[in-house]
């Protein structure tokens, strides 16, 4: 696997390998590294669809409000490097702030509409600027064929889609499904935060999750909606920032399934001091 820091570095050296041939495509996996089971398995289908996969690994302070929660951030890079050589990840981008955003470079602000402020965007504004500043710096550099997010940031992969909208990129997102811990916790490089009888015991929010799965076809979406938040509420160190059941297309908030296409639940919750999300599809 090549480690390549330097943004001219690796656009000279992704020239040279699309030079090799016209069937070259290159798949492009954004993380922010303390990789897991999760990001392997995005990794895994980008090797799987392309001859050529790109992860990058940059904490973007950007798309951070909470200055602790970025100094937090876990960067455990000799472990990421094993697993993205162990997963046949071809190349690393590691760069550098000034790799990604030169000196002249000016934050844009993209036209992403009511999407940026609501649900995750209403707890963590600028959250998502921040994210669509980073990943069309990357598109740039990278100009990957494909580009490989996970459905646990759900909201995101519908920013992206918006994302690529407004720049006319011609790059294809492939959303790949959540990778979930044997209890049923969502992967996330936060896990680690918790402690060890917290980590066991967050399986109630898949539980939460799976309950209004189950239950869909007998009761109203409200009733289980309702029934979830209690629920979790209830857990001792929980605080729950929102529980809702949206259109999956337009994150609209969906009174009940038979009105609505497909239905996704979205969750967020801040337990032991870590924030975790999570979702599940209805139908
Ligand atoms: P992050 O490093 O947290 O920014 O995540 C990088 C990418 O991995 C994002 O597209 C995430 O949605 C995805 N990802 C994170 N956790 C999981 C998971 N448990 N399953 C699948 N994809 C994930």
């Amino acid at each position: 696997m090549h480690i390549i820091q330097s943004r001219h570095g690796l656009v000279a050296h992704l020239l040279s390998l699309r030079k090799q041939g016209e069937n070259v495509t290159i798949g492009f996996v954004p993380t922010m590294g303390a990789l897991h089971s999760g990001h392997a398995s995005l990794i895994d289908e980008s090797v799987r669809e392309n001859t050529i996969t790109v992860c990058s690994i940059f904490v973007n302070p950007t798309q951070f409000g909470d200055k602790s929660d970025l100094e937090k951030y876990p960067k455990p890079i000799e472990k990421d490097i094993e697993i993205l050589i162990k997963h046949k990840c071809d190349i690393l981008f590691l760069p550098e702030f000034e790799d990604v955003y030169s000196a002249e470079y000016v934050h844009q602000k993209f036209e992403l509409g009511e999407l940026e402020s609501k649900i995750e965007g209403a707890s963590r504004p600028g959250h998502f600027q921040g994210v669509c500043n980073v990943v069309s710096q990357l598109f740039e550099i990278v100009s990957p064929d494909c580009a490989y997010f996970g459905q646990k940031d759900y909201q995101q992969t519908a920013i992206i889609k918006s994302l690529i909208q407004l720049t006319r990129s011609d790059v294809t997102l492939k959303i790949v499904p959540i990778t979930r811990e044997p209890s049923g916790l969502a992967m996330s490089s936060r896990n680690i935060r918790l402690s060890d009888k917290g980590r066991k015991n967050a399986a109630f929010i898949y539980k939460a999750l799976r309950d209004i799965q189950t239950d869909a076809e007998s009761r109203s979406l409200l009733e289980l909606v309702d029934r979830a938040k209690q629920f979790i509420s209830s857990q001792k160190g929980v605080d729950l920032d929102y529980l809702l059941a949206v259109d999956a297309e337009t994150l609209n908030e969906a009174t009940s399934i038979k009105e609505s296409g497909s239905i996704i639940i979205l969750v967020a919750l801040t337990y032991e001091g870590v924030r975790l999300i999570d979702n599940i599809f209805l139908n």
